[in-house]
């Protein structure tokens, strides 16, 4: 017998493949439909951008005005898109600006976020106090600092409120805002304090929903240790640690019918971990595109990353010279830190047909890269779960990744044990510095002289599950335990 449907509000700021800055869209975007054939019925808040408006069919109906919500008037929207039961929350003073969720055009954070992401969460917690007749949520989720407030508000409401889970996709983004806006956002004075919302003398979004939640999950088992540490909690080890009897860690997964070799529209040529042909084709196609040398035998590394310090692309743009001297090739896709883009680039201009660059947010040519590449270079400093190598996986790209985080508990190494065993899929180096990553390469570049072994790596790899089945039921078992205790 199938357990009874639960209700689950997910509250977020990001949703594949309208607005996406990083992994946290792709996560919105496939939890849903995997939670689904768990029983669990997801709906999702999200703000009101352009994109997602124009996303939205004429059907979409409002089911609640505000009057007013932060200094003007408002509407929350109801519609069905792509299969997503959607919650859009329609504030165009918040909200229709040109940029990205965060910034305006100018990479200048909008001066009024705390505002735009309180809302949220404040409409989060009205549905979550029944605003919407037809969903009363049993499970608030809160996704990030953006939905940080969520709990709060939940918590410090009067009359009942569901539970909330407040999950971290990266400590790093944390969103602080002075402590002068807390009357302004409808927090209670008694709430700024060390137990409360304050996260030294400001107003701490993401430290609110730590605080508050009844639950905290993280992307990856690996990520959860590491943040109730000094040296990765970000100034915000003290409080996981004393939560850590609720803090889990739950993978994340891909979204199988997005990244499939088999029927990827993208690639050249499809192939899957039987057929594995068609990766010839798209290494070819990825070389063109990349301006490389045509040449099948040459090792190619492949990056589709946030060219920033987080993922560690300072390192590799050094050990460009020693992946070059493994007779290797390199095709970086990525947008990110000015100096890391004009490093890249000029590592392309000196050497023609061994580097190359595509410079920008460019869906088609990560796919691309996943499907060309012999192997994905994901040397992260940290990295909360990390979904490239996951990608890399399932495309028989093998992953060279940092031992940190989530790329710890995803690619198993290749060292003896495992290659005697049969069960690596990929590389990981420690400790994350120039000589380890230079010896990873030099690692990839002798398998790579052993066709059989790199070709049993890679079978292994694209057999690896990465898809949701797994996440969705540990977080629907969650989201079940939650809902019991509160009764
Ligand atoms: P993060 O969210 O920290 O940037 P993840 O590995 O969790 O890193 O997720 C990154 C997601 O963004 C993946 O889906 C990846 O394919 C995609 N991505 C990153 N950079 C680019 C780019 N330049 N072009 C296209 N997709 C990209």
């Amino acid at each position: 017998m199938s357990e009874p449907s639960l209700r689950v509000l997910s509250v977020v700021s990001e949703l594949y493949p309208w607005v996406k800055t990083g992994g946290l869209a792709d996560v919105a975007g496939a939890l849903p439909g995997a939670l689904a054939a768990e029983g669990v019925a997801m709906r999702t808040l999200i703000p009101g951008y352009p994109a997602m408006l124009a996303a939205l069919p004429a059907t979409g109906v409002a089911v609640h005005d505000f009057a007013s919500l932060f200094g003007a008037p408002a509407r929350l929207l109801a519609a069905e898109v792509d299969g997503l039961g959607l919650f859009v929350l329609d504030a165009p003073h918040l909200y229709a600006r040109a940029g990205s969720p965060y910034a305006g055009p100018d990479g200048q954070d909008f001066a009024d976020n705390a505002q735009r992401f309180a809302a949220l969460a404040r409409v989060g917690e009205q549905i979550g106090g029944g605003l919407v007749a037809g969903f009363v949520p049993d499970v608030v989720h809160a996704h990030d600092w953006q939905a940080g407030l969520t709990p709060a508000y939940l918590r410090l409401a009067s009359g009942r409120r569901p539970p909330s889970v407040m999950t971290v996709h990266n400590l790093a983004f944390q969103g602080q805002f002075p402590a002068g806006l807390l009357a302004a956002l409808g927090l209670p004075p008694e709430s700024y304090g060390i137990e409360g919302v304050e996260y030294y003398g400001a107003i701490g979004f993401l430290k609110a929903g730590l605080r508050y939640a009844d639950r905290i999950t993280t992307v990856s088992p690996s990520y959860a240790a590491e943040i109730c540490t000094p040296a990765g909690g970000m100034g915000l080890d003290g409080l996981l640690q004393a939560r850590r009897d609720v803090l889990h860690g739950i993978l994340n997964g891909i979204d199988e019918a997005v990244w499939n070799p088999a029927s990827d529209p993208h690639l050249p040529e499809p192939f899957s971990a039987t057929r594995r042909a068609g990766r010839a084709v798209c290494k070819a196609a990825l070389q063109a595109r990349f301006g490389l040398d045509r040449d099948p035998d040459a090792l190619v590394f492949g990056v589709v990353s946030r060219l920033t310090w987080q993922k560690g692309m300072d390192l590799l743009l050094q050990a460009v010279p020693a992946l070059l001297g493994q007779g290797a090739q390199l095709a970086v896709l990525g947008a990110g830190e000015p100096a890391l883009v004009g490093g890249f680039a000029a590592a392309a201009a000196a050497t023609p047909g061994r580097v190359g660059t595509a410079i920008g947010y460019e869906e088609a040519i990560a796919h691309l890269v996943q499907g060309g590449a012999d192997a994905l270079l994901v040397p992260s400093r940290f990295e909360p779960c990390g979904l490239t190598q996951l990608c890399a996986l399932r495309y028989g790209a093998l992953p060279v990744v940092a031992r940190s985080g989530g790329l710890a508990d995803t690619v198993i190494d290749a060292n003896a044990a495992a290659l005697a065993q049969q069960v690596a899929t990929g590389l990981q180096f420690a400790p994350n510095s120039l000589p380890a990553l230079e010896q990873a390469i030099g690692r990839a570049a002798g398998l790579w002289r052993q066709p059989a072994q790199w070709q049993r790596i890679q079978r292994n790899a694209m057999r690896c599950d990465v898809g949701w089945r797994g996440p969705a039921g540990a977080y629907a078992a969650l989201y079940r335990a939650m809902a019991a205790e509160a009764g």
